[in-house]
């Protein structure tokens, strides 16, 4: 089987928009996918036009509303569509559309005797909206009906399981071309992976698109070649990636395999999206996914899968790195020294021994911050929304604890020379201002204290704004995800980032 293309697929409101797209990206993409039900009603009457207007092979596609399309319009209306665009198709076959698509349930004889006879390849897809059992290989031999046909099933998985099924079954299908894609934010590796699922092409949006293809799980242009290095990718690739949920942003894929590509390792590092941490380790075995970064819910419920634990892990509590070590996962915890090496960067000379430390949250996170500031000889007090978790936290290391709410006050001034603000609260947010994305808002600052925001996105949180204002030292959590990410890529990779 050859290398996967690369398929963009264009969704412009005219033909102009598409093409300048197209020149904007094409020594990036193999083939590009007119998407007609996309184009203005006028426009899509010069569809024909379109592959005279580029220099790539291109996919027409008149996608009906009813299979995630804009198309609207009858049978009757689509069918004429696709017999402008085909019927007169140049006579010179690399001016005309290379493929075309047509649903599994759209037969009209005279269309695609029509196709076939300009030599227009004809992609026979089915799009699986309702999450049921998919048997591609059953599905396959009922949608070749001429032996012509690239048979193309995209569909919605229910779980990452479908996902995994997805690329163990098309692990035989080699001897003919068929496209195969899972949707929505667990199918991503099935769009990344494609070389392993022996798919024809993955389809991408450009960048300037990105947005209102998102929902179906498309991956952009740029962060597929640049990030992923997709051409890059074979059978041989070695895997590593992330898991948690929603993970719905990461720059651990920059991180890493920025890595790889630095030290010249055939390996690739994606995000493997789903909120049961078992589904994740049953995609791993089969996919034979050599290290795994553990985030969000999933650190604490790794560990019942982990058969050995490093000293860290078990003094913690959580584990953020699990690496394979022959049939068993070996879980490691990356953040602690992650977190105290960036710490000691941003507090410079200034001792944090015998410090008075305020640690706001008492989640996993958490849990390795106040491991490395009770190696690093501080004294803690813990402040968490539900007071028991913040009690069981600091009872682990005799810490002090509080309720975080407008009560606090007091403790917390007592506590505030480094404030290090563990929560998700912030996380992701675009309004800096509102008190619901600063878990301290009922704080004043004085000026003197200073703020370790473990949050990394966005790069100034709600807190660190405000605390800045006041004149504060403040610091994100990107140092500390670099930190502990290149520790991760030396137990991953045996080498030092
Ligand atoms: P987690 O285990 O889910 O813990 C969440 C913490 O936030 C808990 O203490 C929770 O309090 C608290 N919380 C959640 N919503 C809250 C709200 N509305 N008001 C007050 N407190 C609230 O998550 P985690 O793994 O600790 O991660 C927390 C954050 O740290 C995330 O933003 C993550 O991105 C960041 N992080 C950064 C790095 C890095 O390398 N920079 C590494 C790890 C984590 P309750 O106990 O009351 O639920």
């Amino acid at each position: 089987m050859n290398q996967p293309l690369i398929c963009m697929t264009l969704t412009g409101r005219t033909l102009e928009e598409d093409v300048n797209l197209v020149k904007k990206y094409e020594k990036q993409v193999d083939i590009v996918e007119l998407r007609v039900d996309c184009l203005s009603e006028d426009e899509q009457f010069y569809a024909r036009r379109f592959p005279t207007m580029i220099q790539l092979p291109c996919i027409l596609t008149i996608r009906r509303d009813i299979d995630g399309g804009k198309f609207t319009g009858g049978e009757f209306s689509r069918t004429n569509l696709f017999a402008r665009a085909l019927a007169f198709a140049n006579e010179d076959k690399s001016r005309n559309f290379a493929f075309v698509d047509f649903e599994d349930d759209y037969h009209i004889p005279s269309i695609q005797d029509t196709a076939m006879a300009f030599g227009i390849k004809i992609i026979r897809s089915t799009h699986v909206m309702n999450p049921v059992e998919v048997n591609i290989k059953g599905r396959y031999e009922k949608m070749r009906k001429t032996g012509y046909e690239i048979p193309k099933i995209a569909f919605t998985p229910r779980s990452l399981d479908d996902v995994t099924s997805l690329f163990s079954q098309s692990r035989e299908i080699t001897d003919y071309e068929h496209i195969l894609c899972a949707m929505g934010p667990e199918g991503l590796p099935s769009r990344i992976l494609a070389a392993f699922s022996n798919s024809f092409l993955t389809y991408v949006s450009p960048n300037e698109t990105i947005d209102c293809m998102k929902d179906i799980g498309h991956i952009d242009m740029l962060t597929l070649t640049n990030i992923y290095r997709f051409k890059n990718i074979s059978k041989k690739t070695k895997l590593f990636g992330i898991t948690g949920w929603p993970l719905i942003k990461t720059l651990s894929p920059k991180i890493h395999n920025a890595g790889y590509q630095k030290h010249n390792i055939d390996a690739v590092y994606i995000p493997i999206r789903t909120p049961d941490i078992s589904k994740a380790l049953n995609f791993c075995d089969r996919m034979k996914v050599n290290g795994l970064s553990v985030t969000i819910p999933h650190k604490e419920s790794v560990l019942y899968y982990l058969g050995e634990q490093s000293p860290e892990v078990v003094q913690i509590g959580a584990c953020n790195t699990i690496v394979k070590n022959g049939d068993k996962w070996c879980g490691y915890n990356t953040d602690a020294t992650g977190f105290q090496r960036a710490l000691e960067e941003f507090i410079g000379s200034e001792k944090i021994k015998r410090r008075k430390v305020a640690v706001i949250g008492a989640g996993g996170a958490a849990k390795a911050v106040v491991y490395a500031l009770k190696q690093m000889g501080a004294k803690v007090c813990i402040f968490n929304r539900t007071e028991e978790h913040a009690q069981q936290l600091a009872d682990r290391y005799g810490f002090n604890y509080c309720k975080l709410d407008t009560h606090c006050i007091e403790k917390l001034d007592e506590y505030s020379s480094l404030i290090i603000q563990t929560t998700s609260v912030g996380m992701n947010s675009e309004d800096k201002s509102s008190n619901e994305l600063d878990p301290i808002f009922f704080y004043k600052f004085r000026g003197d204290e200073m703020v370790f925001d473990l949050i990394y996105t966005p790069s100034t949180t709600p807190l660190m704004l405000r605390a800045s204002k006041k004149g504060c030292r403040t610091c994100n959590g990107y140092k500390m995800l670099e930190y502990q990410a290149y520790e991760q890529f030396k137990l991953f990779t045996g080498k030092e980032y």
